[in-house]
């Protein structure tokens, strides 16, 4: 174990009766790696109260409710007893949720599970349950907290009937606005997820959403929300029909707040789900594609360069013939890791294809983009896998970089990073290319 809190970003916790799991440990184990997290295995209550209590960062804690029917009570450590659910409950501290992996009988027993759900419990789930689904549910939660982005809200109308610190605590941004006929123009520099209009602003400019939706950048994951003061149904469907996703009530600042939340979490879901890559939770094709515009879009505004790298590792092929497809996957993330390790604060990074990455580096020119590919570049030489027990091996990559302003557009830049990709692998690979060198 040592050395493997090092590794990956978060932990698991995991208290269950290794005899249970002895046959799917590694590969729980290895589906966990590849999501960038490690599970640390207890069968003894007491050990894992004590991980629990001593537990700093982003860690989950799992427990296997079978414990209670299979595991010796550790307090009599000679004879086995069965544990009952609420003294197992009782000795878990208060200050962490937990998850709980609950047996049939439990599940069947409405009473018993409502204690479950009401004893800080983050969730539960069902057995049997496969090592792919339960890895992937426990990524899930792991990008769930640690998501940083915030989201903004513009609200068009004189006073905004919402509660701004509940907002700002859940980042999200308030812009309120009270222009109609220039609205489109503020969500289109905004780019808000929710655009709430108040009915006054509505009856006066009713043209208002079709100007907004008829744009044709327009993203179709943004809701316009209407806010009545008193539900008028003829109103009401002349609005939805006019493009409105939704009419909510402006009575209670309360109620209209969390409602707005939950909304903007169901949409950061969905966000997510769009634009990264499970695997590795970095930004895929189509979130680097909206990002980097949206980069290119600032550097202009601000007068910088930015340097468009592309990755791609040499002889994947042979990586996954000689060792597997799945020592191939454990090298693609050891890399990403490699690559997130170095980036700077405003610097984006995506797992655009299989094996191939893509780094953006704010503010860097061509020539520093390509120093800056260079160190990660060496860094990623240096990792040492062991591909059998004693023999160890370690693999390149290859990279092209392109800048701002000299490419003009994100397609620019790809296509001439990509032009210098090519180049560094006719030149023998392990190596950054940049034009004219
Ligand atoms: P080169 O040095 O020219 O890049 O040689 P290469 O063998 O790496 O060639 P190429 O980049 O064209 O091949 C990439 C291979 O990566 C093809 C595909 O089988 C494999 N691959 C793509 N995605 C994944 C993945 O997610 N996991 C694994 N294990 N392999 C993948
Ligand atoms: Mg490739
Ligand atoms: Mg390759």
């Amino acid at each position: 174990m040592a050395g493997a809190g090092l590794l990956y970003k978060n932990q698991v916790m995991l208290l269950t009766q290794t005899f249970f799991i002895k046959d799917n440990k590694d590969e729980l184990l290895l589906g966990a790696h590849k999501y960038d997290f490690d599970i640390l295995f207890f069968d003894q209550m007491r050990d894992f109260v004590v991980a629990v209590e001593s537990s700093e960062g982003n860690n989950l804690f799992v427990i296997d409710l079978d414990v209670l029917y299979n595991m010796q009570d550790d307090m009599q450590h000679n004879r086995r007893q069965t544990m009952f659910l609420s003294d197992l409950l009782q000795r878990l501290p208060l200050d962490q949720n937990y998850i709980y992996l609950q047996t049939v009988r439990q599940g069947e027993r409405f009473l018993l599970q409502q204690k479950l759900v009401d004893s800080n419990c983050l969730a539960y789930a069902e057995k049997p349950i496969t090592n792919d689904v339960l890895v992937d549910k426990l990524f899930n939660i792991f990008a769930q907290h640690s998501r940083g982005e915030s989201n903004t809200v513009v609200y068009l109308g004189d006073q905004a009937s919402l509660d701004t610190q509940l907002l700002a605590d859940n980042q999200v941004e308030l812009l309120q606005y009270q222009d109609a006929r220039t609205l489109h123009v503020r969500v289109k520099e905004a780019q808000p997820d929710i655009v709430v209009i108040e009915e006054a602003q509505y009856l006066q400019t009713e043209a208002l959403v079709r100007v907004l939706k008829k744009n044709i950048e327009f993203d179709p994951g943004r809701e316009i929300i209407l806010l009545q003061s008193r539900l008028d149904p003829a109103l009401a469907r002349r609005a939805l029909d006019s493009g409105f996703d939704e009419i909510l009530p402006a009575n209670d600042i309360d109620v209209l707040t969390r409602q707005l939340l939950n909304r903007i979490n169901k949409i950061r879901a969905s966000k997510d789900l769009i634009s990264r890559d499970r695997a590795t939770g970095l930004l895929n094709k189509v979130g680097l594609q909206k990002k980097a515009q949206e980069w290119i879009r600032r550097a202009s505004r601000e007068n910088k360069p930015l340097a468009y790298g592309i990755i791609d590792i040499d002889k994947f092929k042979n990586i996954n013939d000689t060792w597997g497809h799945y020592f191939g996957d454990i090298v693609i993330k050891r890399l990403s890791l490699v690559l997130s390790a170095q980036l700077g604060e405003r610097d984006l990074l995506s797992r655009f294809g299989g094996e191939e990455f893509v780094v953006v580096f704010w503010d860097s020119t061509l020539e520093q983009g390509k120093q800056k590919l260079d160190a990660m570049r060496e860094a990623f030489g240096r990792v040492v896998f062991e591909v059998k027990p004693g023999e160890n091996k370690n693999f390149s990559f290859s990279g092209g970089v392109a800048d701002y302003p000299n490419c003009k557009t994100e397609n620019e830049m790809f296509l001439q990073a990509d032009a210098m990709l090519y180049q560094a692998k006719q030149g023998g690979r392990n190596q950054i290319c940049i034009s004219g060198k």
